[in-house]
């Protein structure tokens, strides 16, 4: 896997790039997508397979793989991530929502770039299925 310094839209963003990553792509905008929230850590977009009316994906910019690869470095990152959910189910009106990390192929997780589905709109199960 290759990998370069990432230049975000606007922002110069020195983080780890993985060129065949496909949220990497999103991230830098050579892939579009519908991106509906932004700061210096993360992004956020729309799924292209919504499961539910409301259904986004929280990405970091930085490229890790996902929770159990993280490290003590991540740690501002992943607190970020989840306070990023908070803010935009507030700017979307959205009091109660699903936030899921699906982690490692066993767990379905199929894009090896960490993110959370926030998921809001339905009735949720629980136990998870
Ligand atoms: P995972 O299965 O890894 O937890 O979630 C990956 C999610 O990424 C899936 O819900 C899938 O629909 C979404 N996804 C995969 N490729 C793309 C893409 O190119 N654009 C967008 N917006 N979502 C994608
Ligand atoms: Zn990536």
């Amino acid at each position: 896997m290759m990998c370069s310094l990432l230049r975000t839209r606007g922002n110069i963003c020195y983080n780890l790039y993985m060129t065949d990553c496909i949220f990497c792509k999103i991230i830098s905008g050579e892939i579009k997508s519908q991106i509906i929230y932004e700061d210096d850590y993360c992004v956020a977009f729309k799924d292209l397979n919504p499961q539910a009316p409301t259904h986004i994906l929280i990405v970091p910019k930085k490229h890790i793989e996902n929770i159990a690869t993280a490290s003590e470095d991540d740690a501002l990152i992943l607190g970020k991530l989840q306070l990023a959910a908070a803010k935009i189910a507030k700017e979307n009106n959205i009091k109660d929502f699903r936030l899921v990390a699906n982690n490692g192929k066993g767990a379905g997780q199929s894009v090896m770039h960490l993110h959370y589905h926030l998921m809001a709109g339905r009735r949720f199960l629980w136990p998870a299925g």
